[in-house]
């Protein structure tokens, strides 16, 4: 069914030179000014008379290779008000590709309860939840993996990591530095117990759809990819190189390592004002800065802080317990050479950045230094250009960790979104000129993994009941109270310190040896947490209960406050790990976003929900809760099968996953619970995508007449009926 390409001819490139890709989309979108350097496609466009004639019925599906490429576009924290409350800034063909040419649904919302990156990126990749894949967290205690730290949702001591500048060689690789990190494991997608869809794509075209993943962290770019793509790239948080893991591959492909030793991180550091700019623009430069103001914030270099607490801590960059020291060598020191490392490159200016991560990353120019990257692999890895529908993810990680800075309501917030919407622009621009046929042959989804809760301090204002919980000293009082109740006078550590609200978990070997099994423990940290969390708030006068002598004797017990009472914690509910596994879970709502959250992760725990705009403590914002704003998140789908409008109504993220799948003729991911938005797809007979044909090769006048006598360009060793389809039947 699908060896229908032509070898791609070079002389093509000058042929297409007055065809607008944009010509024959099926849906038109307003012509952006392309970029200058954008390569031409490298395939002519079929003119409509052509089409008509050529025209040969083949089914639609991802062996025809339709689309060319598909591309899942997940922003990291990013509330899907955002897209209403800033639409005015919109132009062009940025967000405005989704909310004016594409299906855009606006109540698109998660269905589980544990919102966070690692969670939400394989949810969406997998179309199922936490129950179904696996993925509960960012990181969990695994004791017998490792009784330090937590371990995170990708780490993998089985693999190592590939292409480490000389900079960022950890002390448990050969040619570390003095003061390297501790060590460093590599990273795969072990814990995702479900397929994704780019898996089921690679199975169901045996090996030959292309599938990658791209993110600033790892476990954005390894969960919504899957264990079957061909690659996932993301940073080492220091130095900002793109690396990967032995569980993909043993080295980088050239062009990712030439990504790496050219201008791109200078730039990046440029643009988001860490390095002076150079004295002159290099003329190998392929990057506009495509944000010109980037956050006020950001103007100056910051220092890596550390977070206020370390269970709390925002925006974790990728491998957070090793990651490189602030004191750390800067990028460009000299190190010993480690086998297999990038060599620095040579032309790169010196740098005080010591955490790429968080300097660039928290600016609008980590989102040009990602989309570059993309727009490399695609060319590198020739997306687009084989006989079957390749696939993409692509996780822009800077407005996440701009975001738990500084929250949702903040002008630099709204910065980084018009930002963004000029950076899509260009990508989707560079799409329309790269790959064949024009964006006309791309899918493209855009959703977002968590949304994010107002600053506690912003919501107090309007006075919601937002306090913030420290974490550390709720375990305190915890371990506290599990003392006095199995033993007295000690101190022992019951609950594992290093964790995040919504989950508690417990120290399984001291429990234990104490003689008490998960049910006793589970229930007894439950039973302590009312008054454990009561035990943080604010001492604020509260009336005493109603059977007390003082509240009968009809005698004021309190003097009313004048003013607004400070935001106390407030336990909404917890659940026992039994519990969730056990069930019942009531038949509501409610109840199935428990079932999606269940996990065994993490041991013997607790799951603790904080009553809505409450929080662990933290220095701006977070997410990690049931409630609407971690849920609510876009979902905008572009691409032929599609069918421009605005569709209000509940849909989910995991709807990608299925709808992707069904179109593409493959099965939906292993544990798939999305649901097919046929509310938004075309009548099959109406989708189109613009047909590519083998470029005209100058022959001589009698070849040449020969050849449109046929009205068929030859091609070699298939038949006039294996010619791709432009529409479906
Ligand atoms: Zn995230």
């Amino acid at each position: 069914m699908n060896a229908f390409r032509l070898p791609v001819c070079v002389l093509s490139i000058l042929l297409v030179a007055a065809i607008s890709p944009a010509q024959t989309a099926p849906d038109p979108a307003p012509q952006a000014t392309p970029k200058p350097e954008a390569r031409r496609p490298e395939r002519r466009v079929e003119t409509r008379r052509e089409l008509a004639r050529n025209h040969e019925p083949v089914p639609l599906s991802a062996y025809n290779d339709q689309p060319r490429l598909a591309i899942i576009l997940v922003i990291d924290q990013f509330r899907a008000d955002y897209l209403e409350r800033w639409r005015a800034d919109f132009k062009n063909r940025g967000f405005d590709l989704f909310l004016e040419h594409g299906a855009y649904f606006p109540d698109c919302y998660y269905d589980y309860a544990n919102l966070k990156t690692a969670p939400g990126h394989a949810a969406i990749g997998t179309g199922a939840y936490t129950d179904g894949n696996g993925i509960s967290s960012n990181e969990w205690w695994d004791l017998r993996r490792n009784q330090q730290r937590p371990v995170t949702s990708v780490e993998d001591e089985r693999y190592k990591l590939v292409g480490l500048p000389a900079s960022s060689i950890p002390a448990d690789m050969p040619g570390a530095a003095a003061n390297a990190a501790k060590y460093v494991t590599g990273s795969s997608p072990r814990n995702l117990l479900a397929s994704t869809v780019g898996d089921e794509l690679r199975l169901a075209t045996e090996g030959q759809a292309k599938v990658f993943g791209i993110s600033l962290k790892d476990r954005a770019a390894i969960l919504p990819a899957g264990a079957a793509a061909n690659g996932a790239f993301w940073i080492d948080p220091a130095s900002g190189y793109w690396v990967t893991s032995s569980f993909y591959m043993k080295q980088l492909p050239d062009w990712a390592n030439a990504f790496n030793t050219g201008p791109a991180i200078s730039q990046a550091e440029q643009e988001a004002g860490l390095i002076p700019p150079p004295a002159s623009v290099s003329p190998n430069s392929t990057t506009a800065p495509a944000s010109p103001t980037p956050p006020t914030a950001s103007a100056a270099p910051t220092p890596p802080t550390a977070p206020a607490a370390p269970t709390t801590a925002p925006a974790s960059p990728p491998q957070t317990t090793t990651a490189t020291p602030p004191t750390a060598t800067p990028s460009t020191a000299p190190a010993p050479q480690a086998t297999g490392a990038t060599p620095a490159a040579p032309s790169t200016p010196p740098t005080n950045v010591t955490n790429f991560f968080e300097q660039v990353g928290r600016t609008p120019a980590a989102n040009d230094y990602e989309l570059n990257f993309a727009e490399a692999l695609i060319q590198g890895e020739q997306l687009g250009q084989g006989n079957v529908t390749d696939m993409l993810t692509i996780s822009l990680s800077a407005n996440d960790i701009l975001g738990h800075q500084v929250g949702p309501d903040s002008p630099q917030e709204e910065q980084m979104v018009d930002s963004l919407d000029t950076q899509l622009d260009a990508f989707f621009t560079w799409l329309d000129n790269n790959i064949p046929g024009g964006l006309g042959n791309v899918w493209i989804a855009l959703t977002a993994d968590h949304g994010v809760a107002p600053v506690p301090a912003t919501a107090a204002q309007y006075g919601l009941n937002a306090a913030t919980i420290d974490v550390d000293k709720l375990i305190a009082a915890l371990n506290y109270a599990i003392n006095m109740k199995f033993s007295p006078g000690e101190k022992l550590q019951y609950i594992l310190p290093h964790q995040e609200l919504p989950y508690l978990s417990l120290n399984e070997p001291q429990f234990m040896k104490a003689g008490i099994n998960e049910q006793e423990a589970e229930q007894a940290v439950q039973q302590a947490l009312p008054a454990a969390v009561a035990s943080l708030g604010p001492r604020t006068p509260e009336p005493p209960p109603s059977d007390s002598p003082v509240a009968s004797s009809g005698q004021p017990a309190l003097q009313p406050s004048d003013t607004r009472l400070p935001p106390r914690p407030v336990l909404f509910r917890s659940y026992t790990r039994q519990q969730l596994a056990d069930g019942p879970y009531p038949p509501t709502p409610w109840g199935e976003m428990l079932a999606h959250s269940y996990s065994r992760n993490g041991g013997w725990y607790i799951m603790v929900i904080p009553a809505a705009f409450q929080m662990g403590l933290t220095r701006g914002t977070n997410h990690f809760t049931p409630w609407s704003y971690d849920r609510h998140v876009p979902l905008g789908l572009y691409g032929a099968p599609f069918a421009p409008g605005i569709y209000h109504g509940r849909v989910e993220p995991v709807d990608i996953a299925a709808t992707f799948a069904s179109l593409l003729g493959i099965n939906q991911p292993s544990a798939s619970v999305g649901h097919i938005l046929t509310q938004a797809l075309k009548p099959a007979a109406e989708v189109t995508y613009p047909r590519i044909v083998p470029p005209r090769v100058h022959h001589p006048p009698a070849a040449e007449h020969k050849a449109r006598e046929t009205h068929v360009p030859p091609t070699p060793g298939t038949t006039a009926p294996a010619q791709p389809p432009t529409t479906l039947q």
